[in-house]
């Protein structure tokens, strides 16, 4: 009798534990199979896609960020080390638009079977400066929805059975992202001033989808001071348009941007590009942020 009991307790136990491994065994061979437990490991390029990517995926993932804290993610260049990490994940997400100058030489490097390859910006509507693509997507509260959307695809491509809870996610922070648009959108549509000047061209976006203009002291990729005569262009733009602040981001030529406000008797207000994580503010924080201060800065 107890034999009996104990065999009937092995075969319970024995079972649990099949089912046990048979949960971490992921749905398709895409998972890379160094993971042992049950998390999806993503790495994605940039800072804001971590946030993206966590917000969709919850519990389910585990993500680094290839570009580290505090580096201006236009200069970086991928390294060795960057490398191996990258073949141990299962998802690699990145931005796309010529974010990633370096983005060939990951593709000759990692697995596709092993590691899913997401280019998170397909599909939405890209903004060109001249013939330049613009990459700065991200800052877009309605382009972004559309990158969401890609990560959210790609990760229930890895993980069916957590459809909803994905696709819940989802919706979850594009209700939060059209929410913030919307209010703002019916702010700006009141103000008759729409320039503002920036460190780096970064808020093609942002402008297009509120009828605003950016003028910035670097280009488009955050690259080259301006000339003696682009500074003094910036300084009788500044004294026409009666502009009193001028938006400066932690990675890009702040001195610059001092010594053209000091000419013009602006302020220096920072401004959030989200290249990388600054003062450890969420993405819809950040951006309420930048949208309220230029506002302000439009509404003087
Ligand atoms: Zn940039």
């Amino acid at each position: 009798m107890g034999k009996k009991i104990i065999s009937v307790l092995s075969c319970i136990l024995i079972g649990a534990l099949l089912v046990g491994c048979n949960q971490k065994g992921k749905t398709k061979d895409l998972i890379n199979d160094e993971n042992k437990d049950n998390k999806i490991k993503v790495m994605v390029s940039i800072y804001p896609l971590k946030e993206f990517t966590e917000k969709i995926g919850g519990n389910n993932v585990e993500v680094n960020c290839l570009v580290p804290d505090n580096m201006e993610p236009h200069d970086y260049e991928p390294k060795t080390k960057d490398f191996e990490n990258l073949t141990k994940s299962d998802m690699f997400i990145y931005n796309g638009l010529g974010m990633e100058s370096w983005i060939d030489s990951v593709n000759n490097v990692i697995d596709e079977k092993k590691v899913l390859k997401v280019n998170s910006s397909e599909g939405i509507d890209i903004r060109k400066e001249g013939e330049l693509i613009d990459p700065h997507s991200w800052l877009s509260l309605i382009q972004v929805q559309k990158q969401c959307e890609n990560i959210k695809d790609a990760l229930i491509k890895l993980d069916e059975k957590n459809t909803q809870k994905y696709e819940e996610n989802y919706k979850k922070f594009k209700d939060e992202l059209n929410s913030l648009y919307n209010e703002y959108s019916g702010k700006f549509n009141q103000l008759e001033k729409k320039d503002f000047i920036t460190g780096h061209a970064a808020f093609g976006y942002l402008c297009r989808d509120f009828g605003l203009s950016q003028k910035s002291v670097e280009n488009l990729y955050g690259e080259g001071e301006p000339t003696p005569k682009q500074l003094e262009e910036l300084v009788n733009f500044c004294k026409d348009n009666n502009i009193k602040n001028i938006f400066s981001e932690s990675l890009a030529s702040p001195k610059v941007s001092k010594t053209l406000a000091s000419e013009v008797g602006a302020d220096v207000v920072p401004i959030y590009t989200l290249e990388s994580n600054e003062d450890n503010k969420g993405y819809i924080d950040a951006m309420r942020e930048n949208l309220e201060r230029i506002y302000d800065s439009l509404n003087k």
